[in-house]
């Protein structure tokens, strides 16, 4: 039978044709197999190499974490918490900043926001009737307060633009001659342009402020605007400005009643000092 089959192919024996094809399976299927093997380790290569840097990467992560974690309780201890953080975020530092007669604030500078001054507290006549947005409540109490107490409180001046005080400023020196930088336009340039101070005066002075130490409202002020968080910018024999009994500034309640209460002057203290308590200001 099988000799019978070997016949049917031509001479070429059918045994040697199967041997050879099977040879060829074979050496396909090792073939094939040697290139499984080495995907599979080139693969395997990889997998640990992402599982290392998987690994390095959760490190990275840890000790990040470790970093914020010792930050957090560093500012805890510190007593700063996010909302202190963004309570100081939002609140202008120029607001309590010290301005002399060669710092000044910048010609650009605006106010967040300012708010009317009510009319019944201006001066009639008055063209300066607005004043920093989050001071006017206090503004406010203190002109209510004043008003229970049967002072005759009104404001003359409160916020002023550069350019008005540029303004005035030459027509003081119009009429005073270079005396004008005494009196006026130079002490309060820079917290005028904040729009956290004002000029108070009376019903009885009118636009003759400069008389206001002698007023009753004067005494009243002295002992009670700390409490709606201002305070005399240029007291008597200070060392910086001539007396300016009539112009006053928002500094805060906690930093105007520290300063009545040691009875220190806003401008002797040290800039750094002054800044711990710009978080509190609008408080
Ligand atoms: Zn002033």
């Amino acid at each position: 039978m099988n000799k019978d089959i070997f016949k049917k192919f031509d001479g070429t024996p059918a045994a040697i044709i199967g041997a050879v094809v099977l040879v060829g399976i074979a050496g396909y299927g090792f073939y094939t197999y040697r290139n499984f093997e080495g995907e599979r380790a080139w693969l395997l290569t990889e997998l640990t190499a992402a599982q290392d840097w998987n690994y390095e990467l959760l490190l990275d992560v840890r000790e990040k974490e470790r970093i914020v974690d010792s930050f957090s309780s560093q500012l805890e201890e510190l007593g700063v918490t996010v909302g202190v953080l963004d309570k100081l975020a939002h609140t202008d530092e120029e607001l309590l900043k010290k301005y002399s007669k060669v710092y000044f604030l910048n010609e650009n500078y605006i106010p967040a926001t300012l708010f009317d001054i009510d009319e019944k507290y201006l001066l009639p006549g008055s063209k300066n009737f607005m004043i920093y947005g989050k001071v006017w409540p206090h503004l406010r109490d203190l002109l209510e307060a004043a008003h229970s107490a049967g002072q005759n409180l009104l404001i003359a001046s409160a916020y002023r633009s550069f350019g008005t005080q540029s303004a005035l400023k030459s027509a003081y020196t119009v009429s005073y001659g270079s005396g004008a930088n005494r009196f006026s336009a130079d002490q309060g340039y820079s917290e005028h342009q904040l729009g956290t101070a004002v000029d108070f005066t009376t019903n009885k002075l009118g636009t003759g402020f400069s008389a206001f130490a002698s007023e009753p409202a004067y005494k009243w002020l002295q002992e009670n605007a700390h409490k709606y968080g201002f305070i005399l910018s240029y007291p008597k024999n200070n060392a910086y400005y001539q007396y300016e009994p009539w112009h006053w500034r928002y500094v805060g309640i906690e930093l105007a009643t520290k300063l009545h209460d040691e009875n220190k002057f806003f401008y002797d203290l040290d800039q750094r000092e002054i800044d711990k308590y710009l978080v509190n200001l609008f408080d």
